[in-house]
């Protein structure tokens, strides 16, 4: 095999010596939540050879459960299976990182210089994780009891529980950056946690809780915010809103927030510990194609259809799009039946007219044992499964979470039984409402 010449789109071209081409009827770019829920879905629908999937990852995370490993409810070995367990047998997995997409000749090349041509492309590569973006960010995150932790990646998950047993006294902060994120109520889930984790120890009283995010509000649907706010009034967590982490000094311990409000302002406080939400984007590969993305570089699709805005042989699914809902695995799986549907349809020559309605769920645990189960839809209405006021902390909501969603996740979801909760909620609430 020949050696691969490779730039990426900064310098503007891409040239490939290696001469594996291949086809498929359906290819799907990413192997997470999205697409393996999609792949399932087509996988016995269209038979043997006919999909593709390229992801160059070796394991498949659940990644609801790595909030549940830094506060030491769940074991980071638990939340991950080998990739190619979880995708469909009669697909096709390349263990690859897709390089560059060519929406107009339907083709995909990969980074070892594999050309794949597609009738239909399913794109659905999720974020990406900017931890190098903060300064001293990086090397505290590899200093062994720098106090320093994120439950946002698998490689530094493990931190958050070290360092919470380790915590003796001081400031515990917890950060929410300047970009949109996936799970939007993960860093504060981990506040929250932490904070019941202290109370329990006997360590409350010689601590202080700060949750710092750079959003305008607490969480963004009135009806949940609200109770939020009380929950950190009473456990004296103290919020500051419009403030964004900009450097880590790992050998005083300082961490520096700017004010996005008001020019110049930063700020300096010290901590014990410090959990970092990193500030996140989409794939560079979507951002390398002027036609696929919006001006934010998210692909760009319809919020109803998921259709590709420009390309109409390409759907779109989860964080890697511009859909103005809140990234979550709970809008992937609303998302993969309205997918579903219309890329059938279009398969099929037929008009398409299943519509996504923006449904997204957040499980905010508060602690060990409570959870709110936020849910709601495009107009940041809520669209609660259950006939009980979901904005309360339940038990229920927790073993839910705990217990029941990776199950659902793992045997139904990723094999593509599992389009979201609407059809429970409709007999739960006797056929009324949405
Ligand atoms: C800490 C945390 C807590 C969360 N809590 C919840 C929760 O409680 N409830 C909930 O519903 N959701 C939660 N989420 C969010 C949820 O996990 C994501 O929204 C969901 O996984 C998105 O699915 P996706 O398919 O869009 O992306 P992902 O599942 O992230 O998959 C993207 C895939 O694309 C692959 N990929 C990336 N780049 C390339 C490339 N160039 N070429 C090929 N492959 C590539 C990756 O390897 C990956 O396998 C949480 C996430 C985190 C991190």
């Amino acid at each position: 095999m020949q050696k691969l010449f490779w730039a990426n789109c900064q310098s503007g071209f891409i040239l490939t010596f290696n001469n594996v081409f291949l086809s498929c009827k359906l290819l799907v770019l990413g192997g997470g939540s999205g697409g393996c829920s999609i792949a399932a879905k087509f996988a016995g629908k269209l038979g043997k050879n006919q999909i593709i999937i390229v992801d160059p990852a070796d394991r498949h995370y659940y990644q609801p459960m790595l909030t549940l490993i830094g506060g030491g409810i769940k074991q980071l070995k638990d939340s991950s299976r080998p990739m190619e367990s979880v995708l469909p047998n009669n697909a096709t997995w390349i263990k690859d990182t897709v390089a560059h997409i060519d929406p107009v000749k339907s083709k995909v090349i990969t980074k070892e210089g594999d050309q794949i041509s597609y009738d239909y492309l399913v794109v659905a590569l999720g974020l990406e994780l900017h931890y190098e973006k903060i300064k001293g960010l990086i090397d505290s995150l590899s200093m062994a009891n720098s106090g320093v932790c994120s439950n946002y990646s698998p490689q530094y998950v493990e931190r958050t529980y070290n360092t919470l047993s380790n915590f003796k006294s001081g400031n515990a902060v917890f950060t929410f950056p300047n970009t949109p994120i996936k799970c939007g109520g993960a860093p504060l889930k981990a506040c929250f946690i932490s904070e019941h984790y202290l109370r329990k120890h006997g360590k409350k009283a010689s601590s202080r809780i700060y949750y710092k995010t750079a959003l305008p509000s607490i969480f963004a649907v009135k009806h949940y915010a609200d109770k939020l706010m009380q929950l950190c009034q009473e456990r004296d967590i103290d919020v500051g809103l419009r403030e964004e982490l900009v450097e880590v000094k790992p050998d005083s311990k300082e961490a520096v927030f700017k004010n996005l409000d008001v020019p110049n302002d930063e700020r300096t406080i010290e901590y014990s510990m410090l959990h970092v939400t990193p500030p996140m984007s989409p794939p560079e590969v979507i951002k390398c194609e002027p036609s696929l993305h919006d001006p934010m570089g998210y692909l760009k699709i319809d919020k109803g259809t998921l259709q590709h805005e420009n390309h109409p042989n390409i759907f779109g699914i989860g964080d890697c799009t511009n859909l103005p809902t809140s990234k979550t695995a709970a809008a992937v799986a609303a998302q993969s039946g309205v997918l579903y549907d219309n890329l059938t349809n279009i398969m099929n020559n037929k008009p398409i007219s299943s519509k996504y309605d923006g449904y997204t769920s957040c499980p905010l645990v508060t602690g060990f044992g409570s959870c709110i189960m936020a849910e709601f839809d495009y107009d940041l209405q809520p669209l609660e499964t259950f006939p009980i006021d979901q904005s309360n902390e339940h038990l229920s909501m927790y073993i839910m979470k705990k217990d029941l969603m990776p199950q659902l996740y793992w045997h139904a979801m990723l094999r593509g039984y599992w389009r979201g909760p609407g059809l429970i909620r409709k007999i739960l609430h006797l056929g009324m409402g949405r």
